[in-house]
């Protein structure tokens, strides 16, 4: 059989896998590809946490390939050098690939196929990770959609949830003649490996993100759609990092939670494919607006006044050390798992774009290095949301109260106890606001900061009076 070479980027998985799948039925040998070219992703190359999280990803792939009788190569780039001494030592006659969306990728890769089909090879690529292609949807105009609820009404008036695929239990081997390098020779792991305390809380690769979605489908899902923004308790999927590196599709999850609706779980289920639709009009928004990782989207911030940051307390926020619980605990929570729940996300955020007035890209950086689930679609979008500059944002003066949003998804404050244990032993409602007792926090927190770094009133006055400055649209 001649050789395909499937070309492996965010589609770490074997199941519902498009290019490896057209490979089997175009009557090649798959010849498993991933190649490492960090520097050609530009300023947002991936970020420390999810490389660590690539890291395992890879190397449980390539153990899957190996149980059933194939292998992962991988390779260095510059990746149009790697793929053409690819093709060279394999003689391989197509290359298929499942498409990345993000700015830098989309251009490379469509110079790429044009190159290769020059060179009189076979090459298609297809979507691997939506249900949309993020240009498919458009409003009457003809343009982009700026507001999801319209996007998703149109998005489910053509939904459509693609067939399984089931990968054969055996595949084709790889030439022996080409040769291996090992996966976990990548230089993806961070040093220090501050990651080590990640993985008690995920298994990157394919069967970890069946089992996420098992555990979730028996658990969380009942109740998701009042649970989902309770940070202390386990009320989500946290597919998001195998969703990120493509380890399970998005159709899978859809097909295997269908099945399971009845009277009572229906708006449930409604709820989190609700979800999956927020991350396809985020792909969709990245795609029509690629500055936006980088810009506003909405121009009237051009005239705002952020503040210059003040590395100090930058940092304070970075590492937990603001003094306002709920936003000290999601920040820890980050640092110790990469990860960290929706809504406390918001509330970090808002705290830094509007109590701090420093430009949310300096948030978004943060998290593009800290979370496993970093993604250029989803993290833009969630920033440019919170910060009220993005499309269908929360507008810049509906400032979130931590103290206030505390009280009302953390109700017991359990989440702040686990991730601020030196707070545990404070009543309640003290552990939301502890400031307004200095002498019971000092006793039982002598270490944590006494006040907030900044007055959450003079914070959200600034601000507002910051945005009424920057004048009308
Ligand atoms: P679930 O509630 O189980 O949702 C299921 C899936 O839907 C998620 O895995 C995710 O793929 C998608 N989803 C859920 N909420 C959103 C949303 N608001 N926007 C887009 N997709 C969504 N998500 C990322 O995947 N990567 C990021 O880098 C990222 N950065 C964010 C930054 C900020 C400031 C904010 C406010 C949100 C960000 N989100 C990001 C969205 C959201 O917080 C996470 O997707 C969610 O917390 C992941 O947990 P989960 O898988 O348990 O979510």
């Amino acid at each position: 059989m001649p050789n395909a070479i499937v070309w492996l980027r965010n589609d770490l998985r074997l199941d519902d896998h498009p290019a490896l799948r057209a490979a089997l039925e175009g009557g090649y040998t798959p010849v498993p590809a991933y190649i490492h070219a960090p520097a050609e992703e530009g300023a947002w190359a991936p970020g420390a946490a999810s490389d660590a999280w690539r890291a395992r990803s890879l190397i449980a792939l390539d153990a899957d390939l190996r149980s059933r009788g194939s292998r992962l190569l991988v390779r260095h780039g510059p990746t149009a050098d790697a793929l053409a001494r690819l093709i060279a030592d394999s003689g391989a006659e197509a290359v298929f690939w499942n498409r990345k969306y993000e700015p830098t990728t989309q251009p490379r890769d469509t110079a790429l196929k044009k190159q290769l089909r020059e060179r009189g090879l076979r090459v298609k690529s297809f979507n691997g990770s939506l249900f949309f292609e993020p240009w498919q949807l458009a409003t009457q105009q003809g343009g982009p959609y700026q507001v999801f609820t319209p996007f998703w009404r149109a998005a489910q008036a053509q939904w459509r949830v693609p067939e399984l695929w089931d990968a054969p239990a055996r595949l084709p081997a790889v030439p022996a003649t080409l040769a291996d390098e090992s996966a976990a020779s990548l230089p993806l792991s961070p040093r220090p490996d501050w990651d080590r305390s990640f993985w008690q809380h995920w298994q990157p690769g394919e069967a970890g993100a069946r089992e996420a979605l098992e555990v979730f489908a028996d658990g969380a899902l009942q109740g998701y759609h009042s649970e989902r923004d309770r940070p202390d308790r386990i009320g989500t999927s946290r597919l998001s990092p195998h969703l990120h590196c493509g380890e399970i599709a998005p159709w899978r999850i859809v097909r295997m939670l269908e099945p399971l609706r009845n009277r009572d779980n229906g708006a449930d289920i409604d709820a989190y494919v609700r979800q999956l639709g927020w991350r396809e009009f985020a792909h969709h928004l990245l795609h029509h607006f690629p500055q936006t990782p980088d810009e506003d989207l909405n121009p009237r911030f051009r005239r705002f006044d952020w503040a210059e940051p003040d590395l100090t307390l930058l940092a304070a926020w970075q590492r937990g050390r603001t003094g306002v619980p709920i936003i000290d605990a999601g920040m820890r929570e980050l640092w110790a798992t990469g990860y960290m729940h929706n809504r406390v996300r918001m509330i970090a955020a808002s705290y830094l774009s509007k109590h701090l007035r420093y430009h949310w890209s300096y948030g978004a950086r943060w998290f593009w290095e800290t979370l496993v689930d970093a993604d250029l679609a989803n993290n833009t979008l969630g920033w440019q949301w919170v910060a009220g500059t993005g499309a269908d944002a929360a507008p810049y003066f509906r400032v979130f109260n931590p103290v206030t949003q505390a009280e009302r998804f953390d109700l017991d404050g359990v989440y702040i106890a686990r991730w601020l244990p030196e707070l545990a032993a404070l009543p309640l409602p003290l552990r939301f606001a502890p400031w307004r007792q200095p002498e019971a926090l000092a006793t039982a927190a002598p270490d944590y900061p006494r006040l907030p770094v900044i007055d959450l009133d003079a914070g959200r006055d600034a601000a507002l009076a910051a945005y009424r400055k920057s004048g009308p649209r």
